[in-house]
């Protein structure tokens, strides 16, 4: 196990993003939560939205002085082959789970907990990876709260899988999904639903002055941003669909011949499936001048493709929650999104962006001509998205959420 670096933050910044009263709730959970020792397990500590989420919620944690640490998994291509399978197997397709596969997975999530020295009050365990953790830990840490927070998108998963999974997850004391409908799917003996947030003063989702806008577009020359511009943000994983992204590209293009498409990804550390898709798409858009296939960018480059783009996609067959949606409305960009697991939270269709369905590759094409061709409508799509995320998906109410959680979990008094 190994702590990733993180960046300072305080808690004073939210101050411009959410009102007064929401942050002195945080201030008087936090006193509540004073001797607790928390402790988040992740299987990767880049690329995906779990980092993304603990890279801002652990220092925001520490700051609060709640003692909070992050601890991310050691492991071999084996182990992230068969938890990715696992993975796809909770999202509904996948391979045979074979007792070889089992017995990977037992043996490195054991390593991993036998690394841990110190003892936690309450300890998160995001998504599958890490959950055989718990064989240890309940010897370890009895007094500990163990929490599942899975982000996944449980709304078909193979019997297979969820039946592995379930050996841990009826045994953890509590788990969080990211929405309601998720809570029953799986054996766990109490669970809630809490939405994941972005953090507003990232460099990926601060404002940015037009000097750097400036000198982020000319870096991403031959894209041009006086064409218009359609992009999705997204790990190459078969579930975001980049194939299904490219092919409304194409019919969108028949009408509006200018359109180019920018599809940014990166590969997350946990991800074996990755560089293979990476290197489809780039294959199959290699003659296409038009399409711009752009990995491991910085986060100021994010940003400005997500405020620049006229239009973002995002047509997932499956997606947990789907963090860039908000990362996208948040900079006053309309979305045009699969209805699937998270996305439709965020979507409002008709208000911010258009809801089509996940295999719906020509009315996801048609939503983002009819975008392209009203710039009105953009604009007023492009404020309510802002304030929906204002309102429901920034970093300050997530955390109201999870410490009122861990209050409850502790079975503290408030
Ligand atoms: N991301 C990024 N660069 C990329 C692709 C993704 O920074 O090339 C970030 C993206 O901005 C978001 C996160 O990775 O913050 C993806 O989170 P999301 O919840 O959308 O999907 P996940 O990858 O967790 O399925």
């Amino acid at each position: 196990m190994h702590a990733p670096s993180l960046p300072d933050r305080s808690i004073e910044a939210y101050a411009t993003v959410t009102d007064s009263g929401r942050l002195e709730r945080l201030k008087s959970l936090a006193e509540t939560l004073a001797d607790v020792r928390v402790l988040h397990v992740s299987s990767t500590a880049t690329g995906g939205g779990v980092a993304e989420l603990l890279h801002s919620l652990v220092p925001v944690c520490n700051d609060l002085a709640i003692d909070t640490d992050w601890f991310v998994m050691d492991a071999t291509d084996d182990f992230f082959e068969v938890t990715k399978a696992i993975h796809n197997g909770l999202q509904g397709s996948g391979s045979r789970l074979t007792e070889e596969m089992k017995a990977t997975y037992r043996t490195v999530t054991e390593e991993n907990a036998a690394e841990l020295e110190d003892e936690y009050d309450v300890v998160v365990i995001h998504d599958p990876q890490p959950l055989g953790m718990i064989d240890l830990l309940e010897e370890t840490m009895p007094n500990a709260a163990i929490v599942w927070r899975c982000h996944v998108d449980l709304t078909e998963p193979s019997d297979e899988y969820l039946a592995f999974v379930s050996e841990y997850t009826k045994r953890v004391d509590h788990a969080v999904f990211s929405r309601s409908v998720y809570t029953e799917r799986i054996d766990v003996p109490t669970a809630s639903a809490v939405y994941p947030s972005i953090d507003p003063v990232t460099e990926k989702n601060r404002s940015l002055d037009e000097e750097t806008i400036a000198a982020e577009r000319d870096r991403l020359d031959p894209l041009s941003f006086d064409a218009p511009l359609v992009s999705q943000v997204s790990r190459f994983d078969p579930w975001k669909d980049q194939f299904g992204t490219l092919e409304a590209f194409r019919r969108a293009r028949e009408e509006i011949p200018t359109l180019q498409l920018a599809l940014v990804g990166g590969m997350a550390g946990d991800d074996p499936e990755g560089l293979e898709l990476y290197e489809r798409v780039a294959r199959e858009t290699a003659d296409d001048p038009d399409v711009h296939v752009l990995t491991d960018l910085p986060d100021t480059t994010v940003n400005v493709l997500q405020r620049q783009a006229d239009v973002v996609v995002q047509k997932s067959l499956r997606e947990g929650f789907g963090l860039v949606v908000s990362e996208a409305l948040w900079k006053r960009t309309p979305v045009v999104g699969s209805n699937v697991g998270g996305i439709p939270l965020q979507v409002e269709d008709g208000r911010n962006g258009y809801l089509v369905e996940p295999d719906d590759v020509a009315s996801a094409a048609d939503r983002v001509v009819t975008l392209l061709e009203d710039e009105d409508r953009r604009a007023t799509f492009g404020a309510n998205g802002r304030e929906h995320v204002r309102e429901h998906f920034l970093l300050p109410r997530q955390l109201v959420d999870l410490l009122e959680l861990s209050v409850e979990v502790l079975n503290l008094e408030q």
